[in-house]
């Protein structure tokens, strides 16, 4: 007989880290999906930051992934979000292959002063930053040029600032869904995106116009009654969710993408940073022969021995 604890089969939890673009065929929309699982915990949790600022920092990593879709070619796409409080700055930046990675800069003094102040009440986003902005950047190297994009912090949340940025440019009109929290101890993610396509030169005729722009509303208010519980709740498949949204505008799925954690550190970049310095300021960060230095990003230390050029 065995043992009847080894006859308890545990099933992994789902754990979904991926960008999942989609068409509606029935309009000129088209959109993307995304699931955050163990990438978003792992990038949020080495920081090791309070409650609130982890969470606006998974904000930005969910962000940055549905919005890495301004990347048409290779490159990196960069979110960054900055003020003058308690947190000045949150970067995140997905690239063509998935890879994510975020960092945090944060004043524990002020951020402990601005709960007392607000006595122990939830903190706004102009609590946690202040006076600031949000800002993009496409970089896709010698394909086109740097694009930038900025936005005020003007919202109740980054995703609204992010809403407000498609209103205000003239950039395609967008909508986004998205939920982040905490489940089972560990952070989630998930997101959905529309956006509306330029139409052909020959659809341009009002019958097919004022068409279209009964499908972008019927769409823009399908998309808000997709509930956070579904966005997060891994075990219901991502295609499931876009059925039930758009089930009657034919929903079709295109090419999909696994984001994973994963920085673009390096001893040689790091070298490369401690060429640029002086060399007296490299003579006082030695200790015992050795440079210890620790990414931003993904929180590696590397012990550097630095060569007799540098010294
Ligand atoms: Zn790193």
């Amino acid at each position: 007989m065995p043992d009847k604890e080894d006859t308890v089969v545990n099933f992994p939890l789902p754990d979904q880290n991926l960008i999942q673009n989609f068409i509606l065929e029935s309009s000129a929309i088209r959109g993307r999906v995304i699931r955050l699982g163990s990438v978003l915990d792992k990038i949020v949790s080495a920081h090791d930051a309070p409650e609130a600022i982890a969470q606006l920092m998974a904000e930005t990593v969910a962000l940055s992934a549905v919005l890495s879709s301004m990347l048409k070619y290779e490159g990196i796409f960069i979110l960054q979000v900055q003020g003058d409080g308690p947190v000045s700055m949150v970067v995140c930046d997905v690239n063509s292959e998935g890879h994510v990675r975020g960092c945090v800069t944060y004043n524990e003094e002020k951020y402990e002063a601005k709960l007392k102040e607000k006595n122990k009440k939830p903190l706004s986003l102009e609590d946690m930053f202040g006076t600031g902005y949000l800002a993009f950047t496409v970089d896709q190297g010698a394909h086109t040029e740097r694009y930038q994009g900025i936005v005020a912090l003007d919202g109740k949340n980054l995703e609204e600032c992010v809403q407000h940025y498609f209103e205000q440019s003239e950039q395609v009109e967008t909508v986004i869904r998205l939920a982040v929290d905490r489940v089972e101890d560990a952070w989630r993610a998930g997101g959905v995106m529309i956006q509306r396509m330029p139409l052909d030169e020959k659809d341009v005729q009002s019958e097919v116009v004022e068409q279209e722009e009964e499908n972008w509303a019927r769409a823009s208010v399908l998309l808000k009654t997709c509930k956070d519980e579904e966005l997060l709740d891994q075990k219901l498949h991502e295609n499931t969710i876009l059925l039930r949204l758009f089930h009657e505008e034919g929903v079709r799925v295109l090419d999909s993408t696994d984001l994973i954690a994963k920085c673009r550190c390096s001893e040689e970049r790091l070298l490369g940073i401690l060429s640029t310095m002086p060399k007296d300021d490299i003579a006082h960060i030695v200790e015992d022969g050795k440079i210890m230095m620790t990414c931003e990003f993904c929180k590696t230390t590397y012990a550097i021995i630095p060569s007799d050029e540098l010294l």
